[in-house]
């Protein structure tokens, strides 16, 4: 597998969340490396800047932030609460993809995007009810 990980074996349809969403495939285990988010590197001012604006693709870890708008597939991750996926450092400090837990061929892949407002826009079962 190259650096890309699983990215070929993704794809981008709609979603029953949001517009449209990022499905797997095939089936993928716990643990395993999906992809790495890259897109252009921005910096701290740059993303309040480009988030004020209304842009959502961007992600960040403690060294740099990712704007993701341009890429054709990790842009289009949904959030749920309930999600299959996480967003965690690798030794190189990229940022990547990971599966939370097992997750079937069809099923769409989906991370807590972790900000407060979110949760007010969110309809799962927990959300709709708090
Ligand atoms: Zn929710």
């Amino acid at each position: 597998m190259d650096e890309n990980y699983l990215e070929q074996l993704l794809t981008v349809k709609d979603s029953g969340i949001h517009g449209k969403g990022l499905f797997s495939t095939i089936n993928i285990s716990e643990g395993d490396k999906i992809l790495v988010i890259n897109g252009e590197i921005i910096s701290e001012d740059e993303c309040i800047k480009r988030e004020n604006e209304g842009n959502v693709y961007i992600f960040w870890n403690e060294d740099s932030y990712i704007d993701t708008s341009m890429t054709d597939k990790i842009k289009y991750i949904n959030h749920n609460c309930d999600f299959n996926c996480d967003v965690v450092d690798d030794a190189n400090n990229n940022l990547i993809l990971i599966a939370y837990r097992d997750i079937n061929a069809g099923e769409e892949l989906t991370i807590d995007y972790g900000y407060d407002e979110i949760y007010e826009h969110c309809h799962c079962k927990n959300c709709a009810e708090a």
